[in-house]
């Protein structure tokens, strides 16, 4: 099975650069119709122009700042049309830095963009998909997810942008079990360092100007999303693009239980003898 037998029209947020505008190439290229979504129109219609002349598939964008709910509220609106097959929850920001000194407005964006924007576009658009018993839903995470046993270097100050991947990730491989026996597939991808602007900004504004890539560099683009459309095909809810040992996977999951199945009833021996010494 292959993604294309869900053709029809794939809606990518934070398509105007990076990821998201290789999604939409990489689509666009095998047939889909596209709705693009972020905050630059510039950068939106001038890809969307490239894109309708070099493949003749019909691309409409909607320009929206999906930290602000009217703008939101619209992209649900188009997302929960019937045409929509796939959505693609990519806009994600970083507002790096260390937690008690980042500004708390930046990270209520982060929050916004990265969490409340992709589940509220899932849940408007997934019903349709159910219904209509085919549709895909993709949730791009990040290598970030996993870092919450890493000391901060040589990585960025990361504690709520990470938070808010592992969400993506818990919030997919639980949605995918849900949907199981629907026809309809989720995934979260997890990139690790990739060759886009991400790093000029911490999210706020969007980069002025014409598209650039970061000074740290890292996988391309187009591999991260050939890798995504790849597992889209094969039903792999986590795509980690650059991990050659798919099985690790695997065993995440396995360690994941055996917290939950070692867990009882009653409080553990060493909460215990903690109480004992204090009292
Ligand atoms: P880019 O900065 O190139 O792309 C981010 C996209 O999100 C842009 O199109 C931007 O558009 C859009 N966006 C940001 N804020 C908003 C907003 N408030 N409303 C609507 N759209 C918004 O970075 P990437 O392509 O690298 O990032 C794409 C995804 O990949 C993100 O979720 C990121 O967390 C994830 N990722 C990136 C990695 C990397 O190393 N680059 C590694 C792992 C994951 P605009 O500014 O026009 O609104």
């Amino acid at each position: 099975m292959t993604e294309d037998q869900t053709l029809g029209t794939a809606l990518v947020t934070g398509a105007s650069s990076g990821i998201g505008a290789q999604y939409a190439r990489q689509l666009a290229g095998r047939g889909w119709d596209l709705v693009l979504v972020a905050r630059r129109a510039d950068r939106l219609s001038a890809l969307a122009a490239r894109l309708r002349e070099d493949t003749g598939v019909t691309v409409g964008t909607v320009t929206a700042d999906l930290a602000e709910p009217a703008d939101l509220a619209r992209v649900e609106a188009r997302v929960a049309a019937d045409d929509v097959a796939l959505l693609v929850n990519n806009a994600g920001i970083n507002g790096y830095g260390p937690f008690t000194e980042v500004d708390p407005g930046l990270l209520a964006k982060v929050l916004a963009v990265n969490v409340v924007a992709p589940t509220a576009l899932a849940r408007a658009a997934l019903p349709g998909m159910v219904a209509r018993g085919r549709g895909a839903v993709v949730n791009v995470a990040s290598l970030l997810a996993f870092a919450g046993g890493l000391p901060p270097g040589p990585l960025p100050h990361r504690a709520v942008y990470g938070g808010t991947k592992g969400y993506m990730v818990t919030f997919t491989r639980t949605l995918a079990a849900e949907l199981a026996d629907t026809p309809v597939r989720v995934q979260v991808v997890c990139p690790g360092l990739t060759a886009t602007e991400f790093h000029l900004t911490a999210g706020e504004a969007p980069v002025p100007g014409e598209e650039r890539v970061h000074e740290e560099g890292g996988m391309s683009p187009a591999d991260v999303v050939t890798a995504s459309l790849a597992a889209l095909g094969t039903r792999e809810v986590v795509c980690v693009p650059g991990l050659a040992d798919a099985d690790a996977v695997e065993r995440l999951a396995a360690a994941e239980l055996a917290v939950r199945r070692g867990s009882g009833a009653s409080i553990a021996g060493r909460y215990r003898s903690a109480e004992r010494s204090e009292a």
